[in-house]
């Protein structure tokens, strides 16, 4: 996108803000392997694109310093502000490959709830990449970018890809899917978080507690492909899965709950979102999506209705001021 001028005042110190949009994301398949030797786990998901997104702004500074903030009115409040936020670590590694990096201040919009299993500081990540290689004209490549992405973190490549797709390895390893239709989900946001190494070590313990050995989970089942090819609700309602649930639900037994709920009030099926604890119902239409909203809203839950797939990170707009 070519940066469009708004008229600076006189005298002033130019300065241009690149804003990108990335979504969240919920897996609508999600088998997880043995623990491995590095203390990741391999995995086999399917990723969807939902239309919850995040918005990084991204602006030059004179200082030469990599800052953030939280922009007022977003969803959260306790978003870490310094060097370990994703965002950050993604802005200072596209300045080691940019020959002239200035200063950047991040104004990041949240949307998508912290620690809620919807990838959202992936999403900042993955936005503030694209805004970034934008603002400092690094050129790179959305292969050389998705690559910068995996170093970040396994949910990263995904938002900047964003669509529909399989992931592997620890989620990383991405083969785009074919979801042509739209799906219509209702999601419940959670007023806690979850720490996804917290969930994922809770289920190493259920699983040798019951003396479970999984396999290396090397491949989706094919349904859950075919009925996101078909944009068929009813079908992909019966393919719905998720390995983390159970350990979930054990360290958050609200949950079961809302999991519940979405089958009293007539959601096709419902599931923990990755490592959660937002939790996604699966609708048959926008209608029926938005019915289930009024439902939980009356049982006093934070719910939204979204749509997908969706489009990965993207420039929404690229100004001079
Ligand atoms: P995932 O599903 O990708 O494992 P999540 O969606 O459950 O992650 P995030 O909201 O991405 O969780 O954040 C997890 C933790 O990372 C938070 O507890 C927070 O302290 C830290 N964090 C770092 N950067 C960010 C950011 N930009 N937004 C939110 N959390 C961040």
């Amino acid at each position: 996108m070519t940066p469009s001028r708004a008229t600076p005042e006189a005298g002033s110190a130019r300065s241009r803000t690149v804003r990108v949009k990335a979504p969240g994301k919920i897996n609508v398949s999600f088998s997880v392997g043995p623990l491995r030797p590095d203390g990741y786990h391999s995995v086999a998901s399917v990723y969807l694109a939902v239309s919850l997104y995040e918005e990084v702004a991204a602006s030059t500074t004179n200082d030469g310093e990599i800052t953030v903030s939280l922009r007022k009115g977003s969803l959260a409040q306790e978003m870490p502000l310094d060097e370990s936020n994703l965002a950050v670590r993604a802005a200072r590694l596209m300045a080691e490959l940019s020959e002239q990096p200035s200063g950047v201040h991040l104004e990041i919009t949240k949307r998508v709830p912290i620690a809620g299993g919807m990838g959202g500081g992936s999403a900042d990540a993955a936005a503030t990449l694209l805004a970034c290689d934008a603002l400092w004209n690094a050129g790179l490549s959305r292969e050389e970018l998705a690559h910068l992405a995996a170093e970040l973190g396994a949910d990263v490549p995904f938002s900047l890809l964003g669509g529909a797709a399989i992931g592997l390895g620890v989620g990383d390893q991405l083969t785009p899917a074919l979801a042509p239709n739209p799906l219509h989900w209702t999601l419940v946001l959670p007023d806690f978080g979850l720490s996804t190494p917290t969930v994922f070590a809770a289920l190493d313990r259920i699983r040798i507690a019951s003396g479970f050995e999984p396999a290396e989970p090397e491949q989706i089942d094919p349904a859950v492909l075919r009925a996101l090819r078909a944009g068929d609700a009813e079908a992909l309602a019966d393919t719905l899965h998720n390995d983390l649930q159970p350990a979930a639900t054990r360290l958050a037994p609200q949950l079961v709950d809302v999991l519940e709920q979405g089958s009293e009030y007539g959601a096709l099926s419902t599931i923990v979102s990755g490592s959660g604890p937002t939790v996604a119902m699966l609708a048959s239409s926008e209608s029926h999506a938005l019915e289930l909203v009024d439902r939980l809203a009356e049982a006093g839950q934070h719910a939204l209705a979204v749509h997908s797939p969706v489009h990965g990170a993207k420039i929404v707009s690229d100004l001079i001021h």
